[in-house]
């Protein structure tokens, strides 16, 4: 009777893992390479996130038109998170997240990143960071725009485990997609020729010094109504440049309903399933989207409300540029709910501080933010489900049924993402 359970809520759970061919599928991250996590969750009990993103500036040298930090920021009329993560207490944060075990387990993975802030604009602090890391064998993400990744970062960025580079655009339609704020740095269209001079110098870097050999170089592309006819040239580019994928997603903050409207996501797709066929080769290099067609058309990208609760944040966390942890990525602005400072106290405290578990179990009052990131609103609704289920059929038929998954999937190599 249990065994027929399982095998039907296998079934069910099935729709969420997606293709293989998809390259960092955060649901099937969840449910397969972290399942210990996932496990200790639907048994009730304590873990510690598995990835952290530290967001080392709230300022960005470039200004995209789709930045949804600025967009969240200017709907919620907050004020960015003052810069206070430095060089001499970065270190601070990165021993507290060392410390941290519960039933086990550790941080797995650090990500540097930002909501609305370039993470390389805190290059002394994150160089720091990443070493001491390194050295401990915690794997390290960077998300960048690439223009200060400049040679000076390279022999320490060839010892991490993924830098993405959100490019963004095409050779043309960078001018307009991004403005560069900096004074000392060239104009837009010379940009996007310094970011594929870096990615170049970066993918030279690796092959010369990286001792982990494992560092995978993936680009990120926007699309928008402004540069969807750029996506087969770019993903060459790329390519060419010495990336190992180009990653596609829709601007949820609006321009991917603007791109659906004027009907110009079907020459978007076609590029894409263009490039696919031709450049798609892994692992040398691969071409993926985010989003689907589905999200597209039926605008699912503001799926999962808030309101309904969050389960996304037991599973990562985020301290923000002021040195504060935050309930995820999307909520590091002026106004929302801190759990504690992970430069003056260990993360491992404020993880598990009657703070923090009084404050998440109101997910849907702290959580300031309207839109999930993208990976969110799909851990959300999966995870939901798992709950529902467990509360049907008690834990151990829902972690058969994730067992019977488990066995089907084989965890790949993807570098990318977590
Ligand atoms: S590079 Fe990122 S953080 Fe900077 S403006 Fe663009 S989207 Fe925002
Ligand atoms: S925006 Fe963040 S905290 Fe809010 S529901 Fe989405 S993932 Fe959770």
């Amino acid at each position: 009777m249990k065994n027929d359970q399982s095998k039907i809520i296998t079934e069910k759970l099935r729709k969420h893992i997606g293709s293989l061919i998809e390259d960092s599928h955060y649901v099937r991250i969840i449910a397969i390479d972290k399942a210990p996590y996932l496990d200790a969750f639907i048994r009730g009990e304590s873990f510690p996130p598995f990835e952290i993103e530290i967001q080392p500036s709230s300022k960005c040298n470039l200004k995209c038109k789709w930045c949804i930090g600025e967009e969240i920021q200017a709907r919620n009329q907050v004020m960015n998170l003052p810069d206070i993560i430095n060089a001499d207490n970065i270190g601070r944060i990165v021993e507290g997240i060392l410390e941290t075990r519960q039933n086990g387990l550790g941080v797995e993975i650090v990500k540097f990143s930002g909501f609305i802030g370039e993470p390389l604009s805190r290059k002394e602090a994150v160089l720091s960071a990443i070493q001491r890391l390194a050295c401990a064998c915690v794997k390290v993400g960077m998300f960048t725009n690439g223009v200060l990744m400049t040679e000076d970062t390279w022999e320490i960025l060839a010892n991490i485990s993924y830098v993405h580079v959100s490019l963004d655009s095409g050779p043309r339609s960078f001018s307009w997609c991004k403005e560069n704020k900096s004074p000392d740095n060239p104009h837009s269209t010379k940009t996007f020729d310094l970011i594929l001079d870096n990615i170049r110098g970066l993918d030279r870097q690796r092959k010369k010094t990286g001792w982990r050999k494992d560092l995978k170089i993936n680009v990120g592309y926007v699309v928008i109504n402004e540069n969807y006819d750029e996506i087969y040239e770019t993903s060459r580019l790329v390519r060419d440049a010495g990336a190992d994928s180009i990653r596609f997603k829709y601007d949820i903050t609006g321009g991917g309903y603007e791109l659906f409207k004027a009907g110009t996501h079907n020459e978007a797709f076609s590029q894409i399933e263009r490039a696919h066929a031709d450049f798609h080769n892994p692992p040398e290099f691969s071409v993926s989207s985010i989003h689907s067609r589905d999200d597209l058309e039926n605008n699912k990208f503001a799926n999962w409300k808030c309101s309904d609760g969050c389960y996304y944040q037991h599973f990562t966390s985020t301290i923000g540029s002021d040195g504060n942890v935050y309930i995820c990525d999307h909520n590091t602005m002026l106004n929302a709910t801190t759990f504690g400072n992970a430069i003056t106290r260990p993360f491992s405290e404020i993880w598990d501080s009657k703070l923090r578990r009084y404050s998440i179990n109101g997910t849907s009052k702290i959580c300031k933010c309207s839109v999930c990131p993208p990976f969110g609103r799909r851990v959300n609704a999966f995870l939901s489900e798992i709950v529902d289920y467990r509360e049907r059929y008690g834990i151990e038929v829902v972690v058969s049924a994730l067992e019977l998954l488990r066995n089907e999937y084989k965890t790949v190599n993807r570098g990318g993402g977590w």
